[in-house]
């Protein structure tokens, strides 16, 4: 049986680090807020989601090029 299924994997799908953060940016009050934007601790690449961050951005990609 193994210890690490696929589901729960989580993972940068570019460079595979094992950590992101959540981008922090002002608002319109001057506050400074966590965004719903990811960046990837690894290769610095910013994400709209996890799943997004898990997959290296391929899922927006593939459902453009989609037949
Ligand atoms: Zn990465």
């Amino acid at each position: 049986m193994p210890t690490n299924p696929p589901a729960t994997v989580n993972r940068c799908g570019y460079c595979g680090a094992s950590s992101y953060h959540r981008v922090v940016a002002r608002d319109e009050a001057g506050a400074m807020r966590y965004t719903s934007t990811l960046q990837c601790t690894g290769c610095g690449r910013e994400f709209t989601d996890l799943q997004d961050w898990r997959q290296g951005g391929q899922a927006a990609q593939s459902a453009a090029a989609a037949p």
